[in-house]
């Protein structure tokens, strides 16, 4: 076998900082392993992870981009839209501030759904979800797993099905900051920001809307788009004067559908998107 030189970008992957199974030094081995060059690291509502990925990533030769994935809600009674920003200043007071709010929001939405299934006969400890999530922001993932070790379902999916998805009983909302503040809040933190996976949310119509909010780029390439797909959202970003992104959203083994090394993004896109990051 050929061993080709690192290439390409992989702008959307998680750890066990939020919802992926990858410690920082898996991730960036296993993305050495895969020959990429660059990683940008998008754990939900956290950069906490970065000093390490920066740290193993730079051992390697490789280059890690600090990056959040935030949730927006959307009108309506649809999914909500998933924002990446990528070239955020990790020491932004700002950003920080905001992220350590979103954790301590994710703490206490995890305790009230645990009192909901008690409520419900579902004898489970706020404690045992907290230590699932060890150094990570708490999601529904960990109070899944929770259910599940405790012996009350036999799958995380069983778990969501029953208990926590959106209109099961002991589903708890999250707040949630509106897209245009967000991604104006990704700006003052001098990143850019990426529609994640726009063909998942099927959100088509929200773009225009998005794009008048200052959005700079739509995730183009990722597992859950098709080459029609991909065109699709090709011609949107040009329609539109959108950067192009990419990602594979990898969480490990904790998701199936996401493969590190699947997706890669060519340079000339990874140097637009610094360059626009670098006039915010
Ligand atoms: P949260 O951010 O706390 O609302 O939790 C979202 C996490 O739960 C993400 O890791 C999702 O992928 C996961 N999740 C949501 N719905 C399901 C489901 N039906 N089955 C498995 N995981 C899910
Ligand atoms: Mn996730
Ligand atoms: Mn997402
Ligand atoms: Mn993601």
């Amino acid at each position: 076998m050929t061993s080709q030189p690192p290439h390409g970008a992989d702008l959307h992957l998680h750890t066990i900082f939020s919802d992926g199974a990858y410690t920082p030094e898996d991730l960036v081995a296993a993305a050495h392993r895969n020959r990429l060059a660059t990683i940008g690291l998008t754990d939900h509502d956290t950069l906490d992870g970065f000093e390490r990925t920066s740290r193993a990533a730079e051992e390697l030769s490789l280059e890690a981009i600090p990056g959040v994935e935030f949730s927006c809600p959307s009108q309506g009674d649809r999914e909500e839209a998933h924002i990446v920003g990528l070239f955020l200043d990790p020491g932004h007071d700002e950003l920080q501030d905001t992220l350590k709010q979103f954790r301590e929001n994710r703490r206490r939405r995890a305790i009230r759904m645990v009192e909901e299934l008690n409520r419900m006969g579902v004898a489970l400890h706020a404690d045992d979800v907290l230590k699932l999530a060890g150094v990570g922001n708490i999601s529904r993932l960990h109070v899944a797993h929770a259910i599940v070790n405790a012996g009350h379902v036999p799958s995380i999916e069983a778990a969501f099905r029953r208990y926590i998805r959106k209109g099961a009983p002991a589903y708890v909302p999250r707040d949630r900051p509106s897209a245009d503040w967000t991604i104006a809040l990704i700006h003052r933190a001098g990143g850019v920001a990426v529609l994640a996976h726009p063909g998942l949310t099927k959100r088509d119509e929200d773009i225009p809307r998005l794009v008048s909010y200052g959005l700079d780029a739509l995730e183009v390439y990722c597992p859950d788009h098709d080459s029609n797909m991909e065109q699709h959202y090709l011609d949107i970003a040009a329609q539109h004067r959108l950067l192009v992104s990419a990602g594979s959203d990898c969480h490990g083994h904790n998701k199936k559908r996401s493969h590190l090394g699947s997706i890669r993004l060519d340079r000339n896109h990874v140097e637009a998107l610094r360059e626009r990051a670098s006039g915010q």
